[in-house]
């Protein structure tokens, strides 16, 4: 098991970091009658105007929205629709949004509100695009203050969390640290809620199998995480050369806490193996499809080969060119993901054929792998 349970993280690890993500859990900020906690987000503001004074830039991936909104739709003691959810997401954004730039002016800070869909981090083009917007925001000294735009994300095209989210923009950004402020002081060997015997883990040097099998459910009535997004966020962070803190968030002035050495689980950062568009590739959270392909062809692409038609034996899902879909063995193992070249629908015709065949058949000289080498990436 990769992690240490003795060695305590050093103050200086997160003063000598340049660029920090906050991620706040909606249990923070909004109390128990649906009510923003404005003296938390106070205290929170004076700790990332002393962040900032240090030199520090910081982003911050704020949930909250559909908590504080639901007390106008009188859905507090029940589970809300998924439009109501969308509406009171919209009622509580514009709330939060008032409450930051209010707050944050206080300290002479300027926020920027930034509402990402699951798209603008999983297509490559408006990833870019929203790369190059946070990067202008920290250029200009400005606070981003992201979150989901759940107004219009539906359950089968969102997030659904922030911690993903966070980690998403954390690589976007090229983060040196991203700090999950939760209901819960760290990772612990099993959930410490139910079992007493449960032991907690400072510092995770790699994160593998017995790291995830630690993870349990939410289990707050408010927010929407758990362990297992947080694991799968440090996943994200740590393969993009990021660390990652989870911590107690519900004190007051959480970010000096953490400096004075208050307890919290470090997730390593790993070294960087991989290109910036490969790790992009790797940590995908939205395929369109799937590819099958046959046994050589598997030893092909470990080898580091493009995926040609000829080995293709299936496939699945409405993809279209430039989609990014997995590449599954004949058990439907995942081995690798990548950008096709194909749709789904000229794919299924010219699977398991050969060059020349797909050149006649397509009337079509310069005809393209599957998924090119540089697109593609064995996870
Ligand atoms: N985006 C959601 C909100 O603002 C929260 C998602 C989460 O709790 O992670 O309410």
């Amino acid at each position: 098991m990769k992690y240490r349970d003795n060695n305590k993280p050093m103050r200086s690890h997160i003063e000598q970091k340049k660029r920090i993500i906050i991620k706040i859990g909606s249990a923070l900020l909004v109390d128990a009658g649906y009510q923003l906690n404005e003296t938390w987000l106070n205290a929170l503001a004076y700790d990332v105007a002393s962040l900032k004074e240090k030199g520090i830039e910081v982003i911050i991936v704020s949930s909250g929205s559909v908590a504080l909104g639901r007390q106008i739709l009188r859905c507090t003691n029940r589970k809300c629709t998924l439009a109501e959810k969308q509406a009171a997401a919209s009622i509580g954004q514009i709330q939060l949004a008032n409450a930051y730039k209010r707050i944050f002016y206080d300290y002479k800070m300027n926020v920027a509100q930034v509402l990402l869909s699951i798209d603008d981090s999983e297509t490559r083009h408006r990833y870019i695009n929203a790369q190059n917007t946070l990067q202008t925001l920290l250029k200009f000294n400005v606070v981003p203050i992201i979150n989901e735009n759940d107004t219009v994300a539906t359950t089968e095209i969102s997030y659904g969390d922030n911690d993903r989210l966070a980690a998403r923009v954390a690589q976007m950004v090229e983060a040196d640290l991203l700090i999950l402020l939760s209901d819960i002081d760290g990772l612990y060997s099993a959930n410490p809620h139910f079992e007493k015997t449960a032991k907690f883990i400072p510092i995770v040097d790699k994160i593998d199998a017995d790291i995830r099998s630690m993870a349990g459910q939410s289990h707050t009535k408010i927010s929407s995480g758990g362990m297992i997004t947080k694991i799968m966020a440090a996943e994200i962070a740590t393969k993009n050369g990021c660390d990652m803190i989870l911590c107690r968030g519900n004190i007051q002035n959480p970010i000096a806490h953490l400096l004075k050495q208050e307890r919290y689980t470090l997730f390593k950062a790993q070294p960087l193996t991989q290109n910036a568009k490969k790790r992009w590739l790797a940590h995908h959270l939205q395929h369109q499809g799937q590819i099958v392909v046959d046994a050589g062809t598997v030893e092909a692409l470990l080898l580091g080969n493009s995926l040609l038609a000829a080995g293709v034996t299936a496939c699945d899902g409405m993809f279209k060119k430039g989609d990014i879909v997995n590449i599954c063995d004949q058990n439907r193992q995942v081995i690798a993901v990548g950008m096709v070249n194909f749709s789904q629908e000229t794919l299924d015709k010219i699977k398991g054929k050969t060059r020349q065949q797909i050149e006649m058949y397509l009337n079509n000289k310069n005809v393209k792998a599957v998924v090119h080498r540089n697109d593609m990436v064995v996870v």
